[in-house]
């Protein structure tokens, strides 16, 4: 079978790696990839916003299935796109990707269906979202309802710090059209932990956990980023706290989209803060999660692509996942300046040493070739990836593997996975 995996991140290339392995697996084609999905199948280059040329791409090769990583093309239809030309994509189609693109429409959803979730509200001007942050006196979370790479959330433990953040977003436009609207929340106290599912419109089958790490600085400081690195499977996350997330979040998330109209099928990804009251949804994503994808996807046994059509088909009842019982930890390697600016372009060396290591994947992400060599394109560049007999292990391992890989101003965090040690 012939597959066409759209995004250029860390996250599709451990797609490709996954997909790769697969023995139904005929062809993979990636648009338009980076260096390290070149390793897994043929890079092509088309943006993952050129929704009829992919469309056309696919037609043209007898592609037969489109897997989509990043949610801008998910939030601007590109699986009712593949589905009209008849070709099986997986990923939910615009209106169900909402949960991820308009936060006050995941709100509603979280609402009329009891799911637990901080106490908020929607405003579209920035005077009524001004009176009302200036009426707490407890700390807020400014977030803009659109998309915004991730970056488009503020907690604020001073509500003026609140106001500040809504006037930005909302009157200077800091994320253009995404902050027409802003939620407003209370501050949720807790460890936060990432549920990822597969969803066919009707079952559910929840993956292995993973905790990602957002703020740029050790020990959970300054600016939060796509995300600086993940573990998994993320010890806060008990059997019995599980059963509750399944029971009282994703059965009534699923439930809800199919009353609202839009059945939701593909990957559901639950940010949750688990409080003392119990857990709390602070966001849905409608795709694999960037970096928790890298170390779920080494702790993954099962074939891929035999999951992601069962998906497609409705019948994930009918498959089972295995998983490799060792954690996994990924350490993100940053560009000096990220999440703010940042130079490109800079050689990275010790890639090959980094991978040659047992249980260890360096998976690319901002990387570009130039000349034969492997350099630096993006704000995060490299997702180092190591299975340990503990967490302590697979951490050590991914930090081992860290050290070998060089470029200039390279950063990362040196406490990733810290917290589940603890
Ligand atoms: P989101 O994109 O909505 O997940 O927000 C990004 C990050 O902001 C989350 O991973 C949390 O660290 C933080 N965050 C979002 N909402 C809240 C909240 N209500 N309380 C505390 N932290 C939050």
């Amino acid at each position: 079978m012939k597959v066409l995996l759209i995004g250029s991140g860390g996250r599709e290339h451990a797609l490709a790696w996954k997909l790769a392995q697969s023995k139904k697996l005929e062809q993979l084609y990636i648009a338009p990839g980076n260096p390290g999905t070149a390793a897994c199948g043929r890079n092509v280059d088309i943006g993952v916003n050129q929704i009829d040329k992919l469309v056309d791409f696919a037609e043209e090769t007898g592609v037969s299935l489109a897997v989509i990583g990043p949610e801008d093309p998910l939030a601007a239809g590109v699986v009712d796109a593949f589905e009209s030309a008849g070709i099986k994509a997986f990923g939910p189609c615009a209106k169900a990707a909402q949960l991820e693109a308009d936060k006050a429409f995941a709100k509603q959803i979280m609402r009329s269906n009891a799911i637990p979730t901080a106490e908020g509200r929607t405003f579209d001007n920035f005077k009524d979202a001004k009176a009302y942050i200036a009426s707490r006196d407890e700390a807020v979370v400014i977030k803009a309802a659109g998309l915004a790479k991730g970056k488009g959330v503020f907690v604020c433990d001073d509500p003026a710090d609140g106001i500040l953040a809504a006037e930005k977003i909302m009157c200077d436009r800091i994320f253009g059209d995404a902050g027409l609207t802003v939620v407003v929340e209370d501050k949720l106290l807790g460890e936060e932990a990432s549920i990822l599912a597969f969803v066919d419109g009707r079952n559910i089958y929840v993956m292995e956990t993973s905790q990602d790490h957002k703020p740029i600085g050790d020990g959970d400081t300054g600016p939060n980023t796509g995300g600086m690195g993940a573990y998994s499977p993320a010890p806060v996350v008990t059997e019995e706290l599980m059963d509750q997330i399944v029971k009282e979040i994703l059965v009534p998330t699923v439930d809800g989209m199919n009353r609202s109209g839009a059945p939701y099928k593909g990957v559901l990804y639950a940010g949750l803060m688990i409080t003392q009251g119990g857990p709390r949804v602070l966001e849905f994503n409608v795709r694999f999660g960037d970096p928790e994808t890298q170390p779920i996807f080494m702790r993954l046994k099962s074939d891929l692509l035999e999951v992601m059509l069962a998906v497609c088909d409705g019948r994930l009842d009918q498959v089972a996942l295995e998983w490799q019982p060792r954690p996994a930890v990924c350490v993100v390697m940053a560009s000096g300046g990220y999440p703010g600016d940042y130079e490109k372009g800079k050689r990275i060396t010790g890639l090959k040493e980094a991978g040659q290591l047992e249980d260890v994947m360096v998976f690319q992400a901002g990387t570009a070739e130039e000349d034969g060599q492997i350099v630096t394109a993006g704000g995060r560049v490299l997702g180092v990836t190591a299975l340990g007999e503990s967490i302590a292990d697979a951490q050590a391992k991914a930090y081992q593997a860290v050290d070998k890989i060089d470029f200039e101003q390279a950063y990362c965090r040196r406490d990733i996975a810290d917290k589940a040690i603890r």
